[in-house]
């Protein structure tokens, strides 16, 4: 997918660095800031966004023995159960199986966490308390088709 966004972003015109770390910004431009990357080049810009992704610190679950999927979540059951069935876990933490795909994702976003936070804490409350089922999309701007959604029924 992201070589399509990268070829999105070039027909309009944009510079794609890949495999560039930035060293520092600096206020020493006329245009406002200088990025200077790890291979010596130097970027004059009006303005610097950064975007970054977001990886479960999961310390703890190892600490506890729990089991941890590929992609780094603690790994839970349709209940938010760990492989310790005395121990739950929900959120940006959590590794889950995407209902649609049947592979193992992560959804870090809030109205997922929420949801598996009452579906975890409905198995203490009632019998038989609602299970998860997380779905998600993704995708890009610039790839003409800019919507995202992630889903915790
Ligand atoms: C900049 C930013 C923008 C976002 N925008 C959106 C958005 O627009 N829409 C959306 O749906 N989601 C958004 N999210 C994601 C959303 O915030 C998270 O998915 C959601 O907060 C995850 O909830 P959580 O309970 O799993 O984790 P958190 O909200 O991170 O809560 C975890 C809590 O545990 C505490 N903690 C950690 N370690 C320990 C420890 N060892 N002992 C005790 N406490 C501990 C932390 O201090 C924290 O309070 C955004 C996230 C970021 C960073």
């Amino acid at each position: 997918m992201v070589f399509r966004f990268h070829e999105n972003l070039i027909a309009k015109g944009v510079v794609v660095y890949t495999g560039e770390g930035v060293k520092r910004i600096t206020e020493e431009s006329k245009q406002g800031m200088t990025v200077e990357t790890e291979t010596g080049a130097r970027l004059e810009c009006g303005m610097a966004l950064i975007a970054t992704g977001v990886r479960p610190e999961i310390s703890l679950a190892i600490q506890a023995g729990l089991e941890i999927g590929e992609l780094g979540g603690i790994r839970v059951n349709e209940r938010m159960q760990t492989s310790d069935e005395a121990v739950w876990a929900v959120g940006d933490v959590v590794e889950v199986k995407n209902f649609i795909t049947g592979e193992w994702s992560l959804f870090p976003l809030a109205g997922p966490a929420s949801r598996q936070g009452r579906i975890a804490a409905g198995q203490h409350l009632w019998t038989g308390g609602q299970i998860q089922r997380c779905t998600g999309h993704d995708s890009l701007p610039g790839t003409g088709n800019d919507c995202r959604s992630h889903r915790c029924q």
